[in-house]
């Protein structure tokens, strides 16, 4: 069956896997959902353990993308975005970390933003082929980076990154504005809200879009999303106890834990998911109450999760077709505060000498609090960031310094180069014509 992509705000509304990811999002904002959910064959999930990362990942994705991409370019593609490895790590008798960030900046979305350059490198060759694409992304600090190192050096390809000025961590604007070539960094006198509405604006501005070939990379993407149920199936074919793992997932704009649920829905086996969220309670509290009140975002020491309005929150009541009940019956919520964010960092390396990163932490703490109430089960937290990317908070969690490796040390003595700019819409247009001449 030829897999569609309707709009989450009109079902009517269809467009083929190209388009979902050129587009990004529905010309009224909506959100792209797939048109049926493919199942997995038990044969697939009773050999895991004997299969490698690309054979999972190939498996797994090649209903979404259809004909448009034959099976051995998919393989190729898959093969260059899937350049490091994902190892689940036992940290103590019941909870087990599946370290995603081994990429190239540290972050788990390396494997979203890489999937996505592929691809639309893929749909550029054919349908653009002399034509410029421009790449738009709004970061509060991971995001940028990824995509930056994604599209580096992607022909006809310019990518524009708006960061709020000041309120990237150290190591993050590195990432964010070293790079050069086809990669250039706004950096905006504002926070993320501000670089966010710039960005949504220019997608609204039909001109703009259609001189530029606008694609926004930001984690609405699908491409973005269906890759990221890479992780959950690649945990599972590490997991030897006997049953399924109940999964916490560090969440912010809920991209990451819908690809594990959408990876469920297709049959990956598990026993239950968490999300795991800061003091932005937005979720935790629909949980406990039935009621999804979205609200201003707070800032926290896991800042990648600093979200008030998540925007898969759709995708994720689409999957359950808006019932409560049974999105209670796959998923608890817990909201960890800074302090036992703080404490669980210290307490896990003291304990089992392993290096959290504070979200990870809080996915570690939530899990923690699942498992006091179910003794019989184990689990796994997605370990979203490498400690090293927020060392103020984990140096001063464990007491003491940590050595960073040389690459990092490097990145932090390379110059930055940015634009800086007030959060104006008219400065910022001036700005990509510039920049895209
Ligand atoms: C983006 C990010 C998250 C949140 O992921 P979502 O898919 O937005 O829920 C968690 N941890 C880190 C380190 C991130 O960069």
């Amino acid at each position: 069956m030829q897999m569609n992509y309707y709009n989450i705000n009109n079902h009517q509304e269809m467009v083929g896997f190209e388009e979902a990811v050129v587009k990004g999002q529905a010309a009224d904002g909506g959100l792209y959902f797939p048109s049926h959910i493919p199942q997995w064959d038990k044969a697939f999930i009773g050999a895991l353990t004997k299969l490698n990362r690309l054979e999972i990942a190939a498996y797994i994705l090649k209903p979404y993308v259809g004909e448009f991409i034959s099976e051995k370019e998919l393989h190729d593609l898959l093969g260059d975005v899937l350049s490091f490895d994902f190892p689940l790590k036992q940290i103590n008798d019941n909870i087990y970390a599946l370290e995603l960030f081994h990429g190239p900046t540290l972050a788990f979305k390396d494997l979203g933003a890489r999937f996505l350059s592929r691809i639309l490198q893929h749909i550029d060759k054919k349908q653009l082929p002399e034509k410029k694409r421009v790449v738009l992304v709004a970061t509060s600090g991971d995001t940028g980076g990824a995509v930056a190192d994604a599209f580096f050096n992607m022909e006809h390809t310019t990518v524009i990154i708006l960061y709020p000025s000041g309120k990237v961590s150290p190591i993050q604007e590195k990432q964010l504005t070293t790079y050069g070539g086809n990669i250039h960094a706004l950096e905006i006198q504002g926070d993320f809200d501000d670089c966010q509405r710039l960005v949504k604006q220019a997608f609204r501005d039909q001109a703009l879009q259609e001189s530029y070939n606008l694609t926004s990379s930001n984690s609405i993407n699908i491409a973005r999303w269906i890759a990221q149920q890479i992780y959950y199936v690649v945990a599972l074919s590490q997991w030897k106890e006997v049953h399924p793992p109940v999964i916490s997932v560090p969440s912010g704009n809920f991209g990451n834990l819908c690809a594990g649920l959408l990876a469920a829905a297709s049959g990956l086996p598990s026993q239950h998911f968490i999300a795991a969220c800061n003091n932005n309670a937005v979720f935790t509290d629909y949980i406990n109450t039935g009621n999804y009140q979205p609200q201003p975002a707070v800032a926290t020491l896991s800042n990648a999760m600093d979200v008030g309005h998540p925007s898969n929150a759709v995708r994720l009541f689409e999957l359950y077709q808006n019932n409560y009940q049974s999105v209670k019956n796959q998923i608890s919520s817990f909201s960890i505060s800074d302090e036992n964010t703080k404490n669980t960092i210290t307490k896990v390396y003291a304990k089992h000498n392993y290096l959290l990163d504070p979200h990870t932490a809080v996915a570690y703490a939530a899990l923690e609090e699942q498992l006091s109430n179910h003794k019989d089960q184990k689990g796994i937290v997605l370990a979203t960031a490498h400690p090293f990317k927020f060392l103020e908070t984990v140096e001063n969690a464990i007491g003491e310094r940590i050595e960073l490796p040389i690459e990092l040390q490097g990145l932090l003595e390379l110059k930055k180069k940015s634009i800086v700019l007030a959060p104006d819409y008219e400065s910022f247009i001036a700005n990509i014509s510039l920049l895209c001449k």
